[in-house]
């Protein structure tokens, strides 16, 4: 129960890290706001999950790309539960095209959601965490913005931005009692993966010391850690949980 009495708001919370985010945290105590864009049904069976536990928990549409839907959901948030602790700026996608084929529209729909989603998110809920001098966010980047990976400039871009990002705010806040970390996943067993060729997922196998991909509880399990006291004095850190694969 690391997490009693805390709140907490895990953006794409409907599915894979996310929902294993949501419920993770709640396990430690914590009431959950689930963030979903699309899928009501999941995102309320996560809600559900959570309610059986004993926390409290509610679902919250919004696409964290668009600064409106954000605002609507941070005024939601507050009226059921009052304030906000811990954000975990989870949400995101991937539109890999070799930069060759790369137009436009793939460029600026994964810096939308990844990079600039984050930023609407961590402002909405910042004013509060800073007037009451208590406050935790943690930004879900990648691996891949840091090694790069063939196919995903876009993406990669995006979540080396969100590392940049987190070590610029961890400054910025620290006098405020907040603090601010990212975790670094390697390749995790989730729909973001599931559709790579399965040639592809033995080349990157062969590259990972543990021999395998992460499951959504290990980088749960990192999340809770670095939003509980036990992390009081670690911020601008990322947080590798990647089985070896980037050291
Ligand atoms: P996923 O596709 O299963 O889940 C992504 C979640 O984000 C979904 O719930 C989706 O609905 C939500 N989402 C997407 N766009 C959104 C938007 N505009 N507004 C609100 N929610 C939105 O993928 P996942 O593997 O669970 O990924 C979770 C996070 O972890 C992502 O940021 C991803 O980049 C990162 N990550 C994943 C891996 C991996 O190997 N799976 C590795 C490193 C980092």
């Amino acid at each position: 129960m690391r997490l009693k009495g805390k709140v907490a708001v895990v953006t794409g919370g409907s599915r894979g890290i996310g929902r294993a985010i949501a419920l993770a945290l709640a396990e430690e105590g914590a009431d959950v706001a689930v963030n979903y864009q699309r899928n009501e049904a999941m995102a309320r069976e996560v809600a559900q999950a959570i309610e059986r536990t004993g926390r409290a928990s509610d679902i919250y549409q919004a696409d964290v790309s668009d600064p409106e839907q954000v605002q609507r959901m941070r005024d939601a948030v507050l009226k059921r539960f009052e304030r906000v602790e811990i954000l975990v700026n989870n949400a995101g996608i991937n539109r890999d095209k070799s930069f060759a084929k790369m137009d436009d529209d793939t460029w600026r729909s994964v810096i939308s959601v990844n990079l600039n989603g984050v930023f609407y998110c961590t402002k909405v809920f910042l004013d509060g965490m800073a007037a009451r001098g208590y406050g935790r966010i943690i930004n879900i980047s990648s691996i891949v913005g840091q090694m790069g990976n063939f196919g995903q400039a876009n993406y990669a871009a995006a979540k080396a931005g969100l590392l940049g990002f987190t070590k610029s705010l961890a400054r910025e806040l620290a006098g405020k009692g907040i603090t601010v970390n990212a975790i670094a996943p390697g390749f995790i067993a989730t729909d973001m993966v599931s559709g790579v060729p399965d040639d592809v997922k033995q080349k990157i196998l062969a590259q990972i010391p543990l021999r395998r991909f992460g499951e959504p509880e290990e980088v749960a399990k990192a999340v809770v850690f670095l939003g509980s006291e036990d992390a009081s004095y670690i911020t601008g850190q990322v947080l590798n949980v990647n089985g070896g694969m980037y050291v």
